[in-house]
């Protein structure tokens, strides 16, 4: 197994809800360390370009308003197998589908608001860390 890096987001209504302690412990009890992390509140024009994938998708304007409609806390998680893992403690897209146990599954409301976001393959999350942490002195192992 390898060590990896991910881009994990925890989103508006996750940071609204005030867990972002009890998300973040779900990350450490299951080994991955946080080795950079920030809440920010992202731009327009900033959401639209995270999400530039899903731009043809008919809840892309949905996404965008939710993702600029308060702070989201912003990590970069390291560990095996760290991509997997994370969207493992992530379950399901939807919060009715997840596992119980999961992050979604425990603190999400719905498809739209679903509490967190991680990358979902290396090059996404080489790119995905990039966004947010280009340019800064993230800790090297
Ligand atoms: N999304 C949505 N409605 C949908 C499908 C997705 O609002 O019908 C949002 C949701 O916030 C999801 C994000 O778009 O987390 C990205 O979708 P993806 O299929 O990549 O899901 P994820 O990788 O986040 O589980």
């Amino acid at each position: 197994m390898a060590i990896e890096r991910t881009l994990s987001i925890i989103k508006p209504d996750a940071v609204a809800k005030n867990v972002i302690g009890k998300i973040v412990s779900r990350f450490e009890a299951a080994g991955l360390k946080m080795v950079a992390g920030k809440l920010v509140h992202l731009s327009r024009s900033e959401a639209e370009q995270f999400y530039a994938v899903h731009s043809a998708r008919p809840f892309f304007k949905d996404l965008v308003e939710f993702m600029i409609s308060g702070p989201v806390f912003v990590q970069v998680l390291e560990g095996e197998d760290a991509i997997v893992k994370n969207r493992d403690l992530m379950g399901a897209t939807d919060p009715k589908k997840a596992a119980a146990g999961t992050i979604r599954a425990d603190f999400a409301d719905s498809i739209d608001a679903n509490a967190v976001h991680g990358s979902d393959a290396p090059e996404t999350a080489k790119g995905e860390i990039a966004f947010f942490f280009a340019g800064l002195n993230v800790y090297q192992r």
